[in-house]
């Protein structure tokens, strides 16, 4: 589960695998300055920007899923919150501002070591653009949902619930762990 480490980040010596003590996981070690470099999962933080009747999607510029439909989402950055990332990311995504309303769906992804957040979120009005990560933006009603071409299964099921809660008047927010199997690209698309 170890991303790749040669050197310490510190003092440039090369690491090593171990256990250190104390502890029950490998970690990159150093043994020059004794750094010990932990790897811990990644938060991405997105929403749902809903405006009327419709959902607003970023079709994807870059891999992975080049040319892939997506809620804007991405990486948090250092010292802000999750709803700051989650607007930030709409910003830069789909030029696009968002009031958001409530967390929404949270999925831990153990095999990739990620965890990702969306939020429930307005546009006060229907004014976005594509960001320099996306070739398109546009705002799609339930029916205009291109299915089989959504970048990650965090998007699908986030949709999903969305437009079944939508349909029974009521938003609940779920947390879900989501296993290899289901986040598998599906035969016939591109990996
Ligand atoms: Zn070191």
């Amino acid at each position: 589960m170890l991303a790749p480490i040669k050197f310490c980040a510190h003092c440039s010596q090369p690491v090593r695998q171990g256990v250190p003590v104390g502890d029950d996981r490998l970690r990159h070690i150093c043994d020059a300055c004794g750094a010990i470099h932990y790897q811990n999962p990644k938060v991405i933080a997105g929403c749902i920007p809903v405006y009327g009747e419709r959902i607003l999607l970023c079709r994807r510029a870059i891999e992975p899923r080049l040319g892939f439909w997506t809620l804007p989402a991405g990486f948090m950055e250092l010292g802000e919150t999750l709803a700051q990332a989650a607007r930030r990311e709409a910003q830069e995504e789909a030029q696009v501002e968002v009031e958001l309303e409530s967390l929404y769906t949270l999925f831990s992804l153990p095999h990739i070591s990620q965890v990702y957040a969306f939020f429930l979120a307005r546009m006060a009005e229907a004014k976005f653009a594509a960001g320099a990560e996306s070739l398109e933006v546009r705002l799609f009603h339930e029916r205009e949902i291109p299915w089989d071409e959504l970048a990650f299964e965090t998007v699908r099921r986030s949709l999903t619930l969305f437009f079944a809660d939508r349909q029974r008047g009521q938003f609940i927010f779920r947390e879900e762990d989501m296993e290899p199997d289901r986040s598998r690209f599906r035969p016939g698309q591109p990996a």
